[in-house]
């Protein structure tokens, strides 16, 4: 399958990018290019795959895992997770705002321990229930 998108307003990033596409199983190795500003998608096999490789090469994102410091708890530190997937150009900037972060237990699975984390509309969750020091 092969994609043409006219840029018209858009503006994309140079080059090209072969993107494994992990929406499914299948995982069709997906072209990317920008042609003079159009962008050229190939080697898809479903709309799903067409817009999740067009999204890897734009503007990528992740969900972020990683741990926060527990002042009082059972362990050291708690895993938590990003409720949505974050840009990659700030996934370090996000890191080092958890790193300044220490959290009192108990902490419920699922609790929002960062609100709305670098103004990302994004909450830090935690992955595991953690109950206080005895
Ligand atoms: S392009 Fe479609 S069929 Fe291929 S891996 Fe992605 S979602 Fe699956």
């Amino acid at each position: 399958m092969s994609v043409k998108t006219n840029g018209n307003e858009q503006e994309f990033p140079e080059g090209y990018k072969d993107i494994r596409c992990i929406v499914c199983p299948t995982g069709c190795l997906v072209h990317v290019e920008n042609l003079n500003g159009e962008l050229i998608i190939e080697g898809h096999s479903c709309k799903r795959g067409e817009e999740y490789a067009k999204e890897e090469f734009i503007a990528p994102k992740r969900i972020l895992t990683t741990t926060i410091r527990i002042e009082n708890g059972f362990l050291p530190l708690i895993p938590v997770r990003s409720d949505k997937p974050i840009p990659k150009d700030k996934l370090e900037e996000t890191l080092k705002e958890i790193a300044h972060k220490q959290i009192e237990a108990p902490i419920k699975m699922g609790d929002i321990l960062i609100e709305n984390v670098l103004g990302l509309d994004i909450n830090i969750i935690a992955s595991r229930d953690l109950i206080e020091k005895q």
